[in-house]
């Protein structure tokens, strides 16, 4: 039987919803359940691909292919299971499907509405592909009150009502505001959601209270009496020094246990959460520390980049150390080159990630010279790769104009569109000028490695594969000349055309990738090529 949990949120956004979920999640993995996470999305774009990371963060790619919320990250970083195309749903994907079912005349005639057809929709959402699954965490974008949420609150009050009391449960995150100047912590903005929630007829049968301190009972037993829930199930949710001890704290104030009471299950023993006593360990006392320059456009707001800074995190964990990450806007270097050393000088590594577009570009190749020239280990990250290979044709070919297509024309494109290239046994395509949504090679590609190479080590392996989101490659017709000045080309796809992993063997640690490697990492499985690089600069930190 698969039960579904869904999750709201109260007051205000950016409480952490996503992370709760992701909590839990792993807290009843923990106990042996298979799980599932989901989010449905209110905004009205298809999906966020189109977004500037500044609207809304870091685009998560999955194994299939799909541009999702980074919530999904967090799920997949705390659960380890792979999210899927059909683990986050936006209104404007509900909307473009009923409109499409609506256009081939699939509803014979109906009148077509908000009630039913677009609940419905999200209604076949959120059950579908969840056979084998103990529980299916559904996340709701968004705030109680806001007006773009209240078809999916609708949606899932209907699927209350159909799946049952002993399949359904709302837990609602809210927060609870601590009021200097009466030296109180607040627990009307908890009533008030939970009214809000009420009048849409749901009833919340856990409320999980954020709060930067401790919450008295007192307040406990007011959100009980005036939310309608038993004093057990009004859980603190305190804020936690590391994220990854959010499972060990609300399992300690009780979330998991009171969930499984509330549906009635007894027999569910904790089984271990070893995993993550020893993740906080290691977080929360490091033997030392690295600090590495991430060199990049949208450095200004740090879920732009959230994968990545998770991912460097995990490659502190993997060699006990603390990871400092100096964030540094290219686009600094490109009005004063002293900066590069200004900014670079003692660091211990140094990145560049994923990025589109030509500003900031040239800033980032001068970064990639400064971590060449001086020895210091580089791990350039998609767009990194790409401006690395520019950088070795510009200075180690001495290719003066080489330089990308995705910046126009260029006599030189080291760095091109391809339009053209296997997926399985099939020829994927994409124009030149086609839509920018969903147009890239997006998702899990294979990738051979060169026996011998650094990579192959690292992963100890030949084979395996990454997730991508791209447009552009590079491009092979320049890999004789940059193999003799010394960049090799040691990861390639499976039928040799597009180059998957770069290095340059006489560096103590130059790696640049085409895929997104940070998406897989996982605290508890630190990503092969995110421990190497924090160990290289561990060993930078004894040089320096
Ligand atoms: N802008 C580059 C491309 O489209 C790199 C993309 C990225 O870094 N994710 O190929």
């Amino acid at each position: 039987m698969t039960r579904f949990i869904f999750i709201t949120g109260g007051v205000v956004s950016s409480l952490g919803k996503g992370l709760a979920a992701a909590a839990l999640g792993a807290l009843l993995q923990a106990r042996g359940y298979k799980v599932r996470l989901r989010k449905l999305d209110p905004y009205i774009n298809v999906d966020p691909g189109t977004m500037s990371p500044y609207q809304h963060g870091e685009v998560y790619v999955t194994d299939d292919g799909a541009e999702t919320d980074l919530d999904l990250g967090h799920y997949e970083r705390f659960t380890g299971v792979p999210s899927r195309k059909s683990d986050n749903i936006t209104t404007g994907r509900i909307y473009q499907n009923v409109i499409a079912r609506e256009r081939r005349g699939d509803y014979l005639g109906a009148t077509v509405q908000v009630i039913p057809h677009i609940t419905d929709a999200i209604k076949e959402f959120c059950v579908s592909e969840t056979e084998g699954h103990d529980f299916v965490l559904i996340e709701v974008g968004g705030t109680v009150g806001d007006i773009e949420s209240l078809p999916f609150l609708e949606a899932i009050r209907q699927l209350g009502l159909e799946l049952g009391r002993e399949r359904a449960l709302y837990v609602h995150v809210t927060l609870m505001p601590y009021i200097a100047a009466a030296g109180e912590l607040k627990t009307k903005p908890t009533q008030h959601s939970v009214k809000e929630l009420q009048s849409l007829g749901i009833q919340p049968d856990v409320i999980l209270c954020r709060s930067d301190r401790p919450i008295p009972d007192g307040d406990r037993k007011k959100i009980s009496l005036f939310c309608n829930v038993p004093i057990a199930s009004v859980v603190p949710a305190l804020d936690v020094r590391s994220i990854y001890e959010a499972p060990l704290s609300y399992h300690e104030a009780g979330l998991d246990e009171q969930i499984l009471k509330t549906f009635g299950i007894q027999d569910a023993p904790l089984r271990a959460l070893d995993r993550w006593t020893d993740v906080v360990r290691r977080v929360l006392a490091p033997e030392g520390e690295v600090k590495i320059a991430v060199v990049g456009k949208y450095t200004g707001l740090k879920d732009a980049y959230k994968s990545l800074a998770e991912a460097l995190a995990h490659g502190g964990i993997a060699n006990n150390v603390k990871v400092d990450l100096e964030w540094v806007e290219s686009e600094i270097f490109e009005h004063d080159q002293d900066l590069v050393s200004a900014h670079l000088e003692g660091v211990h590594g140094i990145l560049v990630p994923g990025g589109f577009g030509e500003r900031g570009s040239e800033g980032k190749i001068r970064a990639v010279t400064f971590a060449r020239e001086r020895r210091v280990p580089y791990f350039g990250i998609c767009f990194g790769m790409q401006m690395a290979v520019i950088e070795a044709a510009r200075s180690l070919v001495g290719i003066k104009n080489a330089s990308s297509t995705e910046f126009g024309p260029t006599p030189e494109p080291v760095v091109g569109l391809m339009t053209e290239w296997m997926q399985g046994n099939d020829i994927a395509r994409r124009k030149a000028n086609g839509d920018l949504g969903g147009t890239m090679r997006l998702g899990a590609y294979p990738a051979k490695l060169q026996e011998g190479s650094l990579v192959a080590e690292i992963y100890g392996a030949t084979r395996i594969e990454e997730r991508h989101r791209h447009r552009y490659e590079v491009n092979t017709a320049y890999r004789p000349e940059l193999e003799k000045a010394g960049m090799r080309f040691c990861g390639m796809s499976p039928d040799d055309m597009l180059p998957e992993i770069i290095e340059i063997p006489a560096h103590p640690w130059f790696v640049g990738v085409q895929f997104h490697p940070e998406l897989k990492s996982k605290p508890f499985e630190p990503h092969p090529l995110f421990a190497s690089f924090i160990k290289a600069a561990v060993d930078q930190s004894r040089l320096v």
